[in-house]
């Protein structure tokens, strides 16, 4: 048998020569789902076998399935890649196999995630006091943020909503942007809140809900609302208001959740961060870390300003067995998850390494460098930038050709693109129409990267038209 430390050098020879390698290889996979299952499937085995040859086989087969995302070219949905310290912190995590539970089944993951959370708070210009749950993405901290919003507005209210549920209770309007991140009705569809029973507020041309719009909507309802604001839209990276928002959202006597799952990240930038002015007035805030920080999957952060109903949203701890207090954190208040995978030490690494000036410019670089592919793309007859380039999202629309409209020539170039391998886009919906969306969130991506990719779109446009 082999021993754990041949098995884990040979694993380290794999992982080295997949990153060595990522770089030049084509992004997107061409594999086909019933070719694959066949290869990685087949009937269950009854014997045990060699980790060894397990993990060849392994890399072996997943090989023509892999996506290079950890790579320099891949624009597609919002990404990002993986810091080399928060790879090799994620290893440890997983080779330590600590339980950030809580103190005493790791007093270590239970720290880092408090120095995070100084961290993290002062980065993005948020209150010191504010609670840090360390989820698994945007998705669960919009779920972990709208839960405690749930909580306070109903306990206001009178209710307990932990103890009662939702049956009877009073009415909670909810409020969002017509521009919402899916995964905000996701959110509010497993919180027993309904996707469809919100209202839904109207955005501008960016995809900025209107403060205007907002506060006709709210002087409308007869209780407080829990209202949904985004900082860094998915299609355009545009900014709701939120400067605007909350003081509208406060004096109704509401709670103001941000979706700031990449857009946050712009308040770690001194030149970006205007665009996040009011950030710090959010009672939750949800941000992604697999995204721009460029920690591994999956990861992210919802930040409460009333840690109490942080805490009771979460809680496993029914009050009348509440522990002694404690002067530790209790990871497992803040999260929707009883044991979990240590992510702290991952997003400690990924700090560490960047630093305050290191992060600010990555922040700063990708929005650079996404302005880059639009000047580069707006110069080529019959394609169009439709969004204002302020972050690192991208929107392009290419113009009708050979018989073929604005939305199938779109589609068709996006084939294309995805097809020659150089760089990887995906198309999307905005304003009613099929547009490639490019977002810059890899830490590893150059100038080059951005002309060869501009470079492979601008190919793919001139074949359509042929
Ligand atoms: C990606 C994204 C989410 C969802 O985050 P996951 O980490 O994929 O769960 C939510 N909101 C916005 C704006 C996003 O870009």
């Amino acid at each position: 048998m082999t021993t754990t430390k041949q098995l884990l050098a040979r694993t380290y020879d794999l992982a080295t020569t997949y990153l060595d390698g990522v770089r030049e290889r084509r992004v997107g996979s061409l594999a086909d789902y019933e070719a694959l299952l066949g290869a990685m499937g087949g009937a269950l085995p009854n014997a045990p076998a060699d980790p060894l040859a397990i993990i060849n086989e392994l890399a072996a087969t997943a090989e023509r399935g892999l996506v290079a995302t950890p790579g320099p070219r891949h624009f597609g949905f919002v990404l990002g890649g993986v810091l080399p310290a928060a790879l090799a912190a994620d290893w440890l995590a997983s080779a330590w196999d600590q339980n950030a539970f809580s103190f005493v089944l790791s007093p270590a993951a239970t720290v880092v995630e408090e120095v995070a959370r100084q961290w993290l708070t002062e980065l993005l210009g948020l209150s010191p006091e504010m609670s840090l749950g360390i989820v698994t993405g945007g998705t669960m901290g919009n779920f972990t943020g709208l839960a405690a919003g749930r909580h306070a507005l109903l306990a206001r209210a009178g209710w307990d909503v932990e103890e009662q549920g939702l049956f009877g209770a009073p009415e909670l309007p909810v409020v969002t942007s017509e521009e919402s991140h899916i995964t905000i009705f996701a959110s509010l569809q497993m919180l027993g809140m309904g996707r469809a029973r919100v209202t839904r507020v109207a955005a501008d041309e960016q995809g900025r809900m209107r403060a205007d719009a907002l506060r006709s909507v709210l002087s409308g309802l007869s209780s407080p609302a829990l209202v949904c604001a985004q900082a860094g839209n998915v299609n355009s990276g545009a900014f709701d208001p939120i400067a605007e928002i909350a003081p509208i959202v406060h004096d109704a006597g509401g709670w103001l959740h941000v979706d700031g799952a990449f857009g946050a990240w712009a308040a770690a930038s001194p030149r970006l961060k205007g665009l996040t002015a009011g950030l710090e007035l959010a009672d939750s805030v949800s941000v992604d870390a697999h995204k721009w920080l460029n920690v591994p999957y999956d990861c992210g952060f919802v930040f409460v300003r009333d840690v109490a109903a942080h805490r009771a949203a979460m809680t496993l701890e029914a009050p009348y067995y509440a522990p002694a207090p404690s002067v530790a954190r209790a990871n497992h208040n803040f999260v929707p998850e009883a044991s979990r995978r240590a992510r702290g030490f991952a997003v400690y690494a990924a700090l560490r390494s960047l630093g305050r000036d290191g992060l600010a410019e990555l922040v700063e670089r990708c929005s650079r460098l996404a302005k880059r592919m639009a000047v580069r793309l707006a110069a080529e007859p019959g394609v169009r930038i439709l969004n204002d380039v302020v972050l690192n999202q991208v929107l392009v629309r290419f113009d009708a050709r050979d018989g073929l409209d604005e939305d199938a020539t779109t589609a068709a170039v996006i084939r294309r693109v995805q097809q020659d391998g150089t760089c990887w886009v995906g198309g999307t919906t905005w304003k009613g129409m099929h547009v490639m969306r490019v977002s810059v969130s890899n830490w590893s991506t150059t100038e080059e990267d951005i002309d060869r990719s501009a470079d492979a779109i601008v190919r793919a446009a001139s074949a359509v038209a042929d």
